[in-house]
């Protein structure tokens, strides 16, 4: 479905990023007030704070839901700030708009629900209002793609999305895997949408922020939203990862911004060695598959097992040894080579089974 899209408009130049911050939750009026007077006096222009929070675990802060509605709405008098939130139901649209939220999120966990997004859809039909959807927990990009496809369905027009990375089941660096290239393909498909992306979140500390949000800035983001509370080692959630609003000003003050598409004859012709080296890529990779068919031949004939474990594990490593000398992280080589040895072991299950299925039609046409 081709999706209906009209700019946020969040900001008078369409300037580069759009910057959203405050406290991951609304705690206290003062703590609110006090932490967006701070980003206002910065130049920071939408206050996000969590009202309604979805949390892994029962027990921890679960936001104060209503009650802190008020105090956003004293932060957008007091200070001329736009006001966003999170909501999960059609009760909490209805709560916050009457409120004057400015801006409604949809939480990861809430995008990974179908259900739950179709309901809020439906309860924001006909209103205009900037909607953006967070990347469902898990790296599905069908499912965002899909609750999208639900807000635009009941003609929410000012979409945007915001990356916060994804759920994995070893994380090293990262609280939330980054998985740029899932981004990066949803802005291939869909040209038109704003990403933004949650450093935060998908760092879960605050010496990531800086980095992770250059790098979004590089991968040409549209915007950051960033948590940031008045003393956030007393953060009632989320404490690790939110900065003060001076330090946010200081990381903001560094970020090397640089321009759109550059379309320089260098560029084009460096494009040109690299689809020649995709080409080739594909080429060779055809090459091992014919010879993989070739080895499922032999296994069948002599009754071997497909997958030899011993053989794969000397692949990856010894690949990935191989790139992580030659600059290419170890990783991500592993990961390639993943990936062809599963389409590895597919075609020769192909080839087995096609025999197989050659030996029954003839002992059926002999019967
Ligand atoms: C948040 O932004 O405070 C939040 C709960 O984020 P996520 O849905 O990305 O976990
Ligand atoms: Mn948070």
């Amino acid at each position: 479905m081709e999706l209906e899209l009209k700019k946020l408009n969040l900001q008078k130049e369409e300037k580069r990023p759009l910057v959203l911050a405050g406290p991951c939750s609304a705690e206290s009026l003062e703590q609110v007030l006090t932490t967006a007077h701070k980003l206002k006096d910065s130049g920071i222009n939408i206050f996000r704070a969590g009202v309604w929070k979805p949390r892994t675990k029962p027990g921890s802060f679960e936001g104060h839901g209503d009650k802190a509605l008020p105090w956003l709405k004293q932060v957008k008098e007091e200070t001329g700030m736009l006001i966003a939130t999170e909501v999960a139901t059609p009760e909490h649209v209805d709560a916050a708009l009457k409120a004057g939220v400015d801006i409604f999120w949809i939480g990861a966990r809430t995008t990974a629900n179908p259900f739950a997004v179709q309901a809020i859809a439906n309860s924001l039909r006909g209103i205009d209002i900037p909607v953006l959807v967070k990347n469902p927990i898990n790296p599905d990009l069908e499912l965002w793609i899909g609750a999208l496809e639900r807000l635009n369905g009941e003609g929410i027009k000012r979409l945007g999305v915001i990356h916060r990375g994804f759920s994995s089941y070893d994380h090293k660096i990262y609280r939330y895997e980054p998985m740029w290239q899932i981004p990066i393909e949803l802005k291939r498909r869909i040209k038109d949408l704003p990403i933004i992306c949650d450093p935060s979140h998908m760092g879960g500390k605050r010496e990531l922020i800086a980095p992770i949000s250059q790098q979004a800035m590089d991968l040409g983001m549209d915007g950051l939203i960033i948590e940031s509370h008045c003393n956030p080692d007393n953060a009632w959630s989320d404490s690790s990862q939110q900065i003060t609003p001076e330090t946010l000003d200081y990381i903001l003050s560094t970020l090397v911004i640089r321009n759109e598409p550059q379309s320089t004859e260098n560029i084009s012709l460096l494009r040109h060695q690299i689809d020649d080296i995709d080409n080739q890529i594909i080429e060779e990779l055809a090459k091992r598959m014919r010879i993989c068919r070739e080895i499922g031949v032999y296994k069948k004939e002599h009754d071997m097992t497909i997958v030899h474990n011993d053989r794969y594990s000397e692949i990856i490593d010894k690949r990935g040894e191989q790139g992580s000398k030659l600059g290419v992280d170890q990783d991500c080589i592993k990961n390639i080579f993943g990936l062809i040895h599963q389409e590895s072991v597919r075609q020769q299950y192909e080839i087995i089974n096609k025999n197989e299925k050659d030996n029954k039609e003839n002992k059926d046409k002999q019967e």
